[in-house]
């Protein structure tokens, strides 16, 4: 089967063709084409249905393709494949049947589902995986999480524990949810960029003679969101911008201890994830909705 990918952030959309069996391990999977257009958010609504719709072209000018696989920020209802919810990095989502306007457009099945889920999924099912629940944890802008229960890939198999809004310090940093002193306010980009005065991550986490105090209450705090996880699922991948920053991590796998040794890992895909995420639960997952 081919598969018309994109992966929709506040940023950028990123697309990808997919050719892969249903039912095929995902490592076997074979993509090419990887794209990125601005999502033009900060033009409204209709910016943004134009980017989507440029992306998904951009793939079947290349190849033809029997279906479109879609991850997007925001809440997705898992069958039906609308956006429940969106925050204003994506206006106009909120509510939005982006399955529906899809097929009307392009006359060919449509799936659609969260982005960190995706990406959750891809990470999961890649390689050897694991038959056990995992979480996976996503640090960038922000810090999300999803739980993936072995081999049951439908609407109640990936959960999104929140993880990024747990209250890490009582009375800390507003965070955009609303709360204070929420786990994504100390362990994501946004915060080590904040807390350093520095917005060049991959400078940060070079220099520990300058910047020795932040990233340890960085690797403090992810500990904690690890510990946080594994009441959830006992393995836990970790993904996202700053993870492929790799300086810090043996540090912070020290700090976590010898228990958690075999059971956490670093993610592999990259910021393919949520786009090869998206094609293996269009081809392997079960919804409710045709
Ligand atoms: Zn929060």
């Amino acid at each position: 089967m081919k598969l018309a990918c994109i992966d929709i952030g506040g940023t950028t959309v990123k697309s990808l063709f997919v050719e892969a069996q249903k039912g095929a391990p995902l490592s076997s999977y074979k993509w090419e084409g990887y794209g990125f257009a601005p999502t033009c958010a900060a033009q409204g609504f209709e910016a943004i249905k134009r980017s989507v719709l440029l992306s998904i072209e951009s793939v079947l000018a290349r190849c033809s393709c029997d279906a479109i696989a879609v991850a997007t920020a925001g809440t997705v209802d898992w069958d039906s494949g609308k956006v429940v919810f969106a925050t204003e990095a994506l206006p106009g989502f909120s509510g939005f049947d982006l399955r529906g306007f899809l097929k009307a457009e392009f006359d060919m099945p449509v799936r659609v589902i969260n982005d960190a889920t995706a990406a959750a999924v891809a990470e999961h099912y890649n390689g050897d995986h694991i038959d056990s629940d995992e979480a996976v944890l996503t640090i960038g802008t922000g810090l999300g999480a999803a739980v993936v229960a072995a081999d049951r890939l439908d609407a109640t198999g990936v959960t999104d524990i929140k993880l990024g809004h747990v209250t890490y310090v009582p009375g800390g940093h507003r965070c955009k949810c609303g709360k204070l002193g929420c786990l994504e306010q100390y362990v994501s980009a946004t915060a080590m960029r904040r807390d350093c005065a520095n917005s060049d991550l991959d400078a940060v986490f070079a220099d520990k003679a300058t910047y020795g105090a932040q990233i340890d209450a960085f690797e403090e705090a992810l500990c904690f969101a690890v510990r946080k996880a594994s009441e959830y699922a006992p393995y836990i991948v970790i993904g996202g911008g700053v993870t492929e920053i790799a300086r810090w991590w043996d540090d912070f796998t020290k700090k976590l201890g010898p228990v958690f040794a075999d059971r956490i890992k670093k993610a592999s895909l990259g910021n393919r994830a949520g786009a090869l995420g998206a094609a293996y639960a269009a081809l392997n997952g079960s919804f409710e909705r045709q």
